[in-house]
C-alpha cells in the first residue's frame, strides 16, 4: 500500500479523531444540541444524559467514579483549576506547592502566577533518566506545604514518573497530590486510588478525542474541596461554571472507551513500532542519544539526539514527518527545550534532538518509510558539517575556541 505523506509523528502534541469518536459525537453536533443545564424538556435531558454516560466512561478509564469528573476546556484549563484552586481554597493551611522543572508549561505558568500572588513554589530538579524521585519530595515537604503536582508521563521526552511512590510520600504528609496525567493516560495504566491522587488533569485531543475539551477528576472520599476559578452558573457542582460542550464531552467519552478496551492490545503495539524506530535508527545512524529514560517510558516515545546536525535543520529536510524538536528555533523562546536542560542534556545535545511521538494510526510501513529518511537526511546534513568532518577527524570539539564575529 502507498504510504500517504507526510507522517504524522508528533502525537504528544495532539492526535488524530478516531473515527468511531466523531461518529458518536456527530449526533450531538446536529439534532442533540440541547442544554445539559436545561432540566425542562427533552433536548436538554438528552444532552444531560450523555454527558453523564461519558463522564462514567472517563472515570471508568482511571478508577474514578463519574460524580469525581468536572469537565473543562482541556488540560491547561484543569492545571490552572487544580493549582489555583487548591492555592486559593487551602491559603490558610499555607503557602507552599512543589512540582518539577520539567512540568508541562501549564503547570509551571500557574506556579509562577501563584508566586506572584505570595505562594512559595519548589521547583524540584529530576535525575538523568528525567524522573522525579519520591525521596526529592519528600525532603521538600513543609509543615506549609498545600499541594504536591507531579505529572504522571512526560511530553517531551516520554517518562514516566514514579506516581504511585510518590503519592503515598504525599499522602504520608497529609498534602493534596495533583497529577497532570495528560501523556499517560489511555496509554499505560493508571488509577487514582493507586496513586493516591486527590486532583487529576485529563485532555480528549491527547487521546484520539476532540480538541477543546479535558476533565478535572476531584476526589469525594475523602472530600477534596477546591476554589472555582469560573464564576457563573455554578455547574459542574460549582467547580466550573459554563455551559457543557456536549458533542466535545461525548467524544471524550467514546475516546476514553476505546483507550481502556484497546490499551492491553495497543500498548505493546505501540511499543514494538517505537522500537523498530529506534533500533532502525541508531543500526543506521551513529552518534545518537537518546534522552530520557528507555525503562520507565511511554510505549510511543522517542526522544533522540542526532550529533552534529541542527534539529530546524533537519526538521527542514524531513519535511515528509510531523515530528517536532528540542531545539530553541521551533519554540516560542529562544531556550533550548527546558526539559531536556533540567535532564543535563548539553545545549548542542539538546538542540539536535528530535521528538517522534507514534501513535495509534501509525503503521510499520510508515516506521521504516522514516528510518530510511532520516538515514539518508543525517547523512547529507552531517557530510556538509564541518563540526561533524573534525570530530571525524578526531578534534574534540568542546577544545575549540570561537571567534565572536
Ligand atoms: C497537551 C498537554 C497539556 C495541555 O492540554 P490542553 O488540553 O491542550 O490544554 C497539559 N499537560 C500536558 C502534559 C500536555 O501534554
Amino acid at each position: 500500500m502507498a504510504i500517504k505523506l507526510p507522517i504524522y509523528m508528533d502525537n504528544h502534541a495532539t492526535t488524530p479523531l478516531d473515527p468511531r469518536v466523531l461518529d458518536a459525537m456527530l449526533p450531538y453536533l446536529r439534532d442533540n444540541f440541547g442544554n445539559a443545564a436545561s432540566r425542562s424538556h427533552a433536548f436538554g435531558w438528552a444532552a444531560e444524559k450523555a454527558s453523564e454516560d461519558a463522564r462514567e466512561q472517563v472515570a471508568a478509564l482511571i478508577g474514578a467514579s463519574g460524580k469525581e469528573i468536572v469537565w473543562t476546556s482541556g488540560a491547561t484549563e484543569s492545571d490552572n483549576l487544580a493549582l489555583k484552586g487548591a492555592a486559593e481554597f487551602h491559603k490558610d493551611k499555607g503557602n507552599h506547592i512543589v512540582t518539577a522543572q520539567t512540568e508541562h508549561k501549564a503547570v509551571l505558568d500557574t506556579c509562577k502566577r501563584l508566586e506572584k500572588e505570595g505562594f512559595q513554589v519548589t521547583y524540584l530538579p529530576v535525575a538523568e533518566d528525567g524522573r522525579v524521585r519520591p525521596e526529592a519530595v519528600a525532603a521538600a515537604l513543609t509543615d506549609k506545604t498545600i499541594l504536591v503536582s507531579v505529572m504522571l508521563a512526560n511530553n517531551e521526552i516520554g517518562t514516566v514518573n514514579p506516581v504511585n511512590e510518590i503519592g503515598a510520600v504525599v499522602k504520608a504528609r497529609g498534602c493534596l497530590f495533583h497529577i497532570d496525567a495528560v501523556q499517560g493516560v489511555g496509554k499505560i495504566p493508571f488509577d487514582v486510588n493507586a496513586a493516591r491522587a486527590d486532583l487529576v488533569s485529563l485532555s480528549a485531543h491527547k487521546m484520539y478525542g476532540p480538541k477543546g475539551v479535558g476533565a478535572l477528576y476531584v476526589r469525594r472520599k475523602p472530600r477534596v474541596r477546591i476554589s472555582a476559578q469560573i464564576d457563573g452558573g455554578g455547574h459542574e457542582r460549582g467547580m466550573r461554571s459554563g455551559t457543557l460542550n456536549v458533542p466535545g464531552i461525548v467524544g471524550f467519552g467514546v475516546a476514553a472507551e476505546i483507550c481502556r478496551r484497546e490499551l492491553s492490545v495497543e500498548g505493546p503495539r505501540m511499543l514494538a513500532l517505537r522500537e523498530r524506530l529506534r533500533q532502525g535508527l541508531q543500526s543506521q545512524i551513529s552518534d545518537t542519544f537518546v534522552n530520557g529514560s528507555m525503562e520507565h517510558r511511554l510505549p510511543g516515545n522517542l526522544n533522540i539526539s542526532f550529533a552534529f546536525i541542527e534539529g530546524e535543520a533537519m526538521l527542514m529536510a524531513l519535511k515528509d514527518v510531523a515530528v517536532s524538536s528540542g531545539s530553541a528555533c521551533t519554540s516560542a523562546s529562544l531556550e533550548p527545550s527546558y526539559v531536556l536542560r533540567a535532564l543535563g542534556v548539553e545545549e548542542e545535545m539538546a538542540h539536535t534532538s528530535i521528538r517522534f511521538g507514534i501513535g495509534r494510526f501509525n503503521t510499520e510501513e510508515e516506521v521504516d518509510f522514516v528510518i530510511d529518511l532520516v538515514a539518508r537526511k543525517v547523512k547529507k546534513l552531517r557530510e556538509m558539517s564541518p563540526l561533524y568532518e573534525m570530530a571525524q577527524a578526531g578534534i574534540d570539539i568542546k577544545s575549540i575556541q570561537w571567534a565572536a564575529h
